[in-house]
């Protein structure tokens, strides 16, 4: 019992940054206010509280993918959480395909895992969203017959679909709550690195110390939807949207160790610490909230089929 326990802690030691980011509690949080709080223009069902409760739920799923049990999937999916900013912009600017960002880090004789790939994923996710939405769209569309004006009966597959866009929302939603945790955009993931003139912490506790037990004893749904943008329709290129939404995010980098060093993330901190926190979490419930009236608004777009006879 014992060896195997102090196996465990090893393990877990050793595995990389973010073990959870935002842990359970602030996932949920983050996942169930982006799906309250959507507009009355996408279709009912994603706004019914089945729906709501199915994205709450899966706000921690990749975080499930972390056991022992599938170590192939634990190794595949684990970078997909985070972006050390600063390696990857060292490699000049950010491509838009996946492929395309680890051939340039191989390049530089990097690796991948070390350097994250966070909106890569993220976009991934999202462009499968939009996909599902819009073959709801197709199966919703039928008209009344032409002669008799009777109405076709509902496609059954209309409720798969369904099922299928709420997963994608829900699984969405984990990496864009991740996405406002400043600690999950910098080498600075989890004690300061490198010159230290101001005295952070350099012991690496401050990563879940804020995320996690911080979260879970003072974040409370009222305070955090208190601080949500009003919703909006996100303009241009998703990727490049998003990875402007990282880049806010590392603004506030120092900001999460200043607080750390005021003992903002002891016990209930202190007023600024629960502040800046509600505001981080609200940022990602309202990017995952835009994220996915984004992708309903785009589902409607037309687009040429590539196998249609020439
Ligand atoms: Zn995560």
């Amino acid at each position: 019992m014992f060896l195997s326990a102090a196996a465990g802690l090893v393990c877990f030691l050793a595995q990389p940054p973010a073990a959870h980011a935002w842990g359970n509690g602030g996932h949920r949080l983050v996942n169930k206010l982006a799906a309250s709080s959507l507009p009355g223009d996408v279709p009912a069902f994603l706004r019914s509280p089945e729906a709501i409760a199915e994205i709450e739920y899966l706000g921690p799923e990749p975080d499930r993918w972390r056991s022992p049990a599938e170590p192939e999937l634990v190794a595949a999916q684990a970078p997909e959480h985070f972006i050390d900013m600063e390696l990857a912009d060292a490699l000049g600017p950010l491509p838009h395909r996946r492929f395309d960002f680890e051939a340039s880090v191989y390049a530089a004789h990097q690796d991948p895992k070390k350097i994250g790939l966070q909106p890569w994923e993220t976009d991934e996710v999202w462009e499968r969203l939009k996909s599902a939405m819009r073959e709801y769209r197709k199966l919703t569309a039928a008209k009344p017959d032409a002669n008799t004006g009777a109405k076709p009966a509902a496609n059954p597959d209309i409720r798969a679909v369904e099922q299928a866009i709420l997963f994608y929302a829900g699984w969405l939603g984990h990496y864009v709550g991740d996405g406002s945790q400043p600690l999950h955009t910098t080498i600075q993931y989890n004690g300061w690195t490198g010159p230290n003139p101001n005295g952070y912490t350099t012991e690496h506790k401050i990563h879940w110390q804020f995320e996690g037990p911080f979260v879970e004893a003072n974040m409370h749904e009222a305070e955090v939807r208190a601080t949500m943008t009003p919703v909006k329709a996100i303009d241009g290129d998703m990727f490049d949207a998003y990875v402007a939404y990282l880049r806010n995010t590392k603004t506030f980098v120092e900001k999460v160790y200043q607080l750390e060093k005021a003992g903002g993330f002891a016990g209930a901190g202190t007023a600024e610490s629960r502040e800046f926190t509600a505001e981080r979490l609200g940022a990602g419930a309202s990017m995952l909230r835009d994220m996915i009236y984004t992708a309903w608004l785009e589902s409607a777009k037309p687009v040429n089929d590539p196998y249609a006879p020439k």
